[in-house]
């Protein structure tokens, strides 16, 4: 009998995602048929939808046509409108397979086509069951901290035997340096980086003649491709990163340098989202390096947090909240983003912060963890703007945004939308905090200890109009009660409120 199609996803392009399921790294449950013939679309009306950053584009299409490309004669490479036509041009009415997709969108679509049999999900370490078995601990709080001691102890990741490795289970407070005085960069060797090819250069063509037709609209700007587009690269990334750039990945997890935009972090969002790499070889690499005794703890168990924590976390809670999660407004916020932030205009903003970390989003699509929370997502909470559209933008502007990973993030997370399911408390700061974990306010016009006049810092007077906008709410939170308070002793809190009404959504 023939063997029934199986269709891979854009962001299902690892080997994993093709075979059966292998017991000896973890993978249980029903998969593709033996060698089954694949099926890829490519549907134009995903890129129609939104404005999204060129540079993501561009590494979506490579990744896919590239893998097309190793496959050779066992995959048909459809090009089409929509998902629907692709797979109805590449097998007809014949049944396929697919792997659980990552957006309730894509899943709704399958699960709709009658022939279409969806088998587990096969891009993260805990399976939809475990979780849900965790979840339901007697309606206790599904806090991180938890979730990821039990991910290292069901996957014997840092143990040693029923202990951490070390002693503790978390070693934050080593990981919280602000960048080293005096340097401009970090001094560890440069990210791994790829040489694009013909295919890259097809999706350039492909990218530049729709664009020229008026199909798509992009954001951002046009460069070399900065990410892994195949496995072999998403490899190399890896080991890249975990010899040269681990063992400093812990220190200054959250500092930021102007001129060094990736410090110590592995650039591997990009192809862990794409399914190029497994969480499991992932975390499985640092832990070597733990042992080899070329990166120490502190870096090991805080990349290990970041990947078996945060990012099984985030995945898991965007099923878990359910759809209606996505239209959180719990702050009541609804203003419209301004066209100079839509547009990655880092040129008009004079705030040497925010307009260091968007010229680094429209150059590159990318940006790391404290850029994202502390000066895009801060301003964005402090000036009221709609979660939802916040949301769209990140998705649209980060090579390594999806919808799984973008509402927990930022509805959650950097929006405090869901009004406190995913964090304690809102994330947002005065300059104070920027000046203390950057060097990007040195050379600014605005100083961050100033909250009024010519050189109010725009982050300082925001946090304070924040706050004052949410107090009731804030002051019954036992983490924020006291910077409310702080509120009281502010006599220019007039003056404050009145520049920053006066201001709108001008580009700070
Ligand atoms: C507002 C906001 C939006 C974000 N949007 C995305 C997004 O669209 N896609 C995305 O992958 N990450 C997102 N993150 C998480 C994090 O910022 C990125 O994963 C990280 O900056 C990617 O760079 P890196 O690979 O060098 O990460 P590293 O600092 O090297 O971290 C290692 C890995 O940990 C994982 N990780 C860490 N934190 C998270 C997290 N909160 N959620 C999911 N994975 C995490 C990523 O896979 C990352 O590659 C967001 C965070 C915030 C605060």
């Amino acid at each position: 009998m023939a063997q029934r199609p199986h269709w891979l996803f854009g962001d299902q392009l690892g080997p994993h995602f093709a075979a059966a399921p292998d017991p000896a790294a973890g993978g249980s449950g029903a998969g593709p048929d033996p060698d089954a013939p694949l099926v890829m679309i490519e549907a134009l009306s995903v890129l129609r939808r939104r404005r999204f950053h060129r540079a993501k584009a561009h590494l979506v299409l490579s990744a896919m046509r590239h893998r097309a490309a190793e496959l050779g004669d066992r995959v048909r490479y459809v090009q089409a409108d929509t998902y629907r036509e692709g797979l109805r041009k590449a097998v007809g009415d014949a049944e396929v397979t697919v792997c659980h997709p990552t957006s309730r969108r894509a899943l709704g679509l399958v699960e709709s086509l009658p022939q279409v049999r969806v088998l587990p999900n096969r891009g993260f370490l805990v399976p939809h069951a475990d979780f849900a078995a965790w979840a339901d601990r007697g309606g206790r709080r599904l806090l991180l901290e938890d979730f990821y001691r039990w991910v290292r102890q069901s996957h014997d990741l840092l143990m040693d035997a029923d202990r951490p490795v070390g002693g503790r289970w978390n070693l934050d407070a080593d990981n919280r340096e602000p960048p080293p005085r005096g340097r401009a960069v970090l001094g560890v060797p440069a990210p791994w980086e790829p040489a694009e090819d013909a295919v890259d250069e097809e999706v350039r063509r492909d990218l530049d003649r729709w664009e020229r037709a008026g199909e798509v609209r992009f954001v951002g700007r046009d460069g070399p491709r900065r990410f892994a587009a195949t496995r072999d690269e998403a490899l190399a990334a890896l080991e890249h990163f975990a010899e040269h750039r681990l063992p400093s990945f812990g220190r200054w997890e959250d500092a930021v340098l102007a001129a060094d935009p990736v410090m110590s972090h592995s650039l591997l969002s990009a192809p862990l989202n794409l399914g190029l790499l497994h969480p499991a070889e992932v975390v499985g690499r640092a832990e070597q390096a733990l042992h080899d005794g070329t990166a120490p703890l502190n870096s090991v168990e805080g990349f290990v947090r970041q990947v078996a924590g945060w990012r099984e976390y985030v995945w898991h809670l965007y099923w878990h909240f359910g759809e209606d999660y996505r239209g959180r407004n719990e702050l009541g916020h609804g203003a419209p983003l301004p066209q100079w932030f839509l547009d990655l205009d880092a040129d008009a903003v004079g705030a040497r912060c925010l307009s260091t970390v968007l010229a680094q989003v429209r150059d590159t699509g990318w940006t790391h963890h404290i850029p994202r929370l502390m000066v895009l997502g801060s301003l964005a909470l402090q000036r009221g703007w709609d979660p939802a559209a916040v949301t769209d933008w990140f998705h649209r502007c980060f090579v390594d945004g999806y919808d799984w990973v973008m509402l927990p993030n930022v509805v959650g997370m950097s929006q405090y939308a869901d009004g406190g399911l995913m964090t304690t408390k809102p994330y947002t700061s005065g300059g104070a905090y920027i000046n203390r974990m950057s060097d990007l306010c040195r050379p600014c016009p605005y100083r961050p200890q100033e909250r009024t006049g010519e050189r109010a810092c725009p982050y300082t007077a925001g946090y304070w109009a924040f706050l004052h906008r949410h107090r009731e709410r804030l002051a019954r939170n036992h983490r924020t009660a006291r910077a409310v308070h702080g509120l009281d002793r502010l006599a220019d809190l007039p003056e404050l409120l009145d520049a920053e009404a006066r201001r709108g959504d001008a580009a700070p």
